[in-house]
């Protein structure tokens, strides 16, 4: 995806550099209203381009009726970057997934998650995956490519309009690892709180912890929640389920989570999936206390979602219970994320890049 500004690759692409021509989405109100300009247009055909593209749904320039005719017919070139619906199922607990196709034809899921008056979209940021996490299916399926802004942004409107509700919350937590595709995923989550309208707060972004990438997303100085997929208190058993976090020492990882509080105020969440006999176990929780002690943190632990490639077991209620007091004994601020959409294999490390 280019990253050349919206006016510049426009403007000197018009015929034979037409592959290079960014989507619309994704650009700012004053992007859109130079791109305009740019074009011989009115300033004020900027703010209806925005509205068009972030609030109408129109998927193409020429759905858009307020534009001139003779206009519309010139640009048929420049894509708003707009999915086209692959596939949707719905879980019995209402959970919505889609597998949507991109403009290159790769498929990519978004799940659309509705909870009394939320609605939270969890949104894919790469096809693929290229981290390999055992217990997960993405990265059973290997890596294409990263997605673009337009391609981030997409999903939410998507969800948004078929439950033709307003999106409250998104968490990056589909396919991909959101800091290997850090310009493209800050981009999107600022257009998403910019033009989309949905509060920094409520954006989420889910990592497994790349190098340096954490200290550097704390310096864009963004009120986003960070969750970071920590799942075991020592490097060993860490580096046994996580085989991409041996050059990473969790105590490297956890200074520059240490840095993201102090940098931006916010506290860090800790995903913490539990897997049965392996990382659940009573002295599991008693260690992990002991390395989160005084750390503004929270950990949300969560139960594993069965995949058909490995042999991992979910613990059962007790063990998942067991596992929360002992945290929470040792003042740890401790939540379950019991996920949705499991019949529809949309839950938490579920999502491929195919239909199932
Ligand atoms: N790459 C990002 C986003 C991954 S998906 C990351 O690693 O954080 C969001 C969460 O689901 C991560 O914490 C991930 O480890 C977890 N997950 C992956 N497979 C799972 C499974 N089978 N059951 C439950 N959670 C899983």
């Amino acid at each position: 995806m280019s990253t050349v500004p919206l006016v510049a690759s426009i403007n000197s692409s018009n015929s034979e550099l037409c592959e290079s021509i960014p989507p619309l989405l994704g650009a700012s109100l004053t992007e859109l209203t130079a791109w305009v300009q740019s074009q011989g247009q009115a300033s004020y055909r900027g703010k209806q381009l925005h509205d068009w593209i972030y609030h109408k749904g129109a998927r193409s320039l020429a759905d858009i009726s307020v534009f001139p005719k003779s206009w519309r017919e010139k640009v048929t070139d420049v894509s708003i970057g707009r999915s086209s619906l692959h596939y949707r199922s719905v879980a019995p607990d209402d959970t919505v997934k889609y597998l949507l196709k991109l403009a290159d034809g790769e498929i990519i899921e978004a799940v659309g998650i509705p909870s009394d008056k939320r609605l939270t979209v969890c949104v894919s940021t790469q096809v693929g995956c290229p981290m390999a996490c055992d217990f997960c299916a993405t990265g059973k399926g290997g890596y294409k490519r990263n997605l673009g802004r337009a391609e981030i942004v997409d999903q939410v409107l998507t969800v948004q309009e078929d439950f033709q509700q307003r999106v409250s919350n998104v968490v990056l937590m589909g396919l991909g690892e959101p800091l290997l595709n850090t310009e493209n995923v800050i981009a999107a989550l600022k257009c998403l709180n910019q033009d989309v309208g949905i509060g920094q707060r409520s954006l989420t972004l889910s990592t497994v912890g790349i190098r340096d990438r954490i200290r550097q997303l704390a310096q864009h100085h963004l009120q986003i929640t960070l969750a970071v997929s920590l799942h075991a208190p020592n490097q060993n058993l860490r580096e046994q389920i996580i085989p991409s976090a041996k050059p990473y020492p969790i105590e490297d990882l956890l200074a520059e989570c240490r840095e993201y509080v102090e940098i931006t105020g916010r506290r860090v969440t800790f995903e913490y999936i539990l897997l049965a006999g392996v990382n659940d176990l009573p002295e599991h929780a008693l260690e992990l206390a002991k390395r989160l002690r005084g750390f503004q943190s929270h950990v949300n632990l969560i139960p594993y979602n069965p995949i058909e490639e490995v042999d991992y077991k979910r613990p059962n209620r007790e063990r998942i219970q067991n596992f929360m007091n002992i945290l929470q004994q040792q003042n740890i601020a401790v939540s379950v994320r019991y996920s949705r959409g499991l019949e529809a294999d949309a839950a938490c490390g579920q999502l491929r890049t195919s239909k199932k």
